[in-house]
């Protein structure tokens, strides 16, 4: 599917000014202090990505950003505009996909459009004559007159996407966009992504997929208990915090006479040998190496293990800065 693209955003090559610049943000709730000092600032034309357990203060921080909830302290400028002061100026220029869809059920595709685009200030008549690009470029040509109760998930994302782009916003900001779509529907969604951002369009967004973070961001910052705990592109973060192979090991593992034990039990006798470092979740045994060949050789040895051997990747690092407990 290709579509003409409904953003008006400026691709002369120019530089523009960020649109969003968050300084030593930082909000509580009662005696909970859930962002603790964040400092960001997004270049223009760049997808940046928050990353973060559950409960980190990725929503929070940007509701704060968009002035839909008042920071405790900090400086903030989206669009060059201060918020919360002229948040309501600065949201005319930017497009939000909320975490959960919030179309008008009882509204056909087109209706939603054109009530979202009202909010803007934007005449019915140019809402109209800009909806059949819009719904092109969600994939909802044949939907226009479509109920939304008639749409699927990744429908209803797509047009949740689409609807965020009537007033051709310089800056997206997505809540996990592709929670709870099928790989069918996630890979649609990053298509249009990359599309916006390849046409200059700054895109902010949170998610908890790793390769979604590696494969659209140009930068990422990853956050734990209202902290920012690293920030850079996805290949440097992976190259500061991680060595840079890993091999998982899994499997059953012999046990001289005594019946058989697991990858925890070999790890204990020969990862530290043979790994810089490793670490034990439930039944397998991560491996992080520098040179991978003396361990590779001595499980080509080992009968009953069962290895991956993998470049490190963006989870690693993930799993390494906040912990391998599970959060709420
Ligand atoms: P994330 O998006 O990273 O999962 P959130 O920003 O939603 O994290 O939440 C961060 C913390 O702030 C959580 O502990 C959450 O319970 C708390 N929190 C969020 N919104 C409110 C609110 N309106 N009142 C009180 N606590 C809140």
């Amino acid at each position: 599917m290709s579509a003409a693209l409904p953003v008006g955003s400026d691709t002369s090559g120019e530089v523009r000014p960020s649109p969003l610049i968050i300084r030593g943000l930082v909000k509580r709730y009662g005696d909970n202090e859930v962002v603790r000092g964040i400092d960001l600032e997004l270049a223009a034309g760049e997808c940046f990505t928050l990353l973060g357990p559950n409960g980190a203060g990725k929503t929070t921080t940007l509701r704060c950003a968009l002035g839909l909830t008042a920071p405790t302290a900090g400086d903030i400028r989206l669009c060059g505009e201060p918020v919360p002061a002229r948040a309501r100026e600065a949201r005319m220029r930017v497009g939000i996909v909320p975490q959960i869809d919030n179309l008008d059920p009882d509204f056909t595709c087109t209706e939603n459009l054109l009530v979202y685009g009202r909010y803007f200030g934007i005449k019915d008549a140019d809402i109209r004559a800009r909806i059949p690009e819009l719904l092109a470029f969600a994939g909802l040509e044949n939907k226009a007159d479509a109920r939304i109760q008639s749409l699927s998930g990744g429908m209803k994302r797509r047009l949740t996407l689409a609807r965020a782009l009537v007033n051709r916003p310089e800056l997206l900001v997505l809540d996990e966009p592709t929670t709870g779509l099928d790989p069918q529907a996630r890979h649609l969604i990053w298509d249009r992504l990359k599309q916006l951002i390849r046409n200059g369009t700054t895109v902010l967004l949170t998610t908890h997929f790793m390769d979604e973070a590696e494969r659209l961001s140009d930068h990422l910052a990853i956050l734990d208990a209202g902290r920012l705990l690293t920030a850079g592109s996805p290949r440097d973060v992976i190259a500061q915090h991680i060595e840079p192979q890993v091999v998982e090991v899994f499997g059953e593992w012999g046990n001289a006479g005594n019946g058989t034990a697991g990858a925890p039990a070999w790890a204990a006798q020969h990862a530290a040998a043979l790994s810089d470092r490793f670490e034990i979740s439930g039944e397998t045994a991560f491996c992080y190496v520098r040179d991978p060949a003396p361990l590779l050789a001595h499980l080509a040895a080992q009968p009953g293990l069962r290895y991956l051997h993998r470049p490190a990747n963006l989870e690693d690092v993930f799993l390494k800065l906040t912990g391998r407990e599970l959060r709420d």
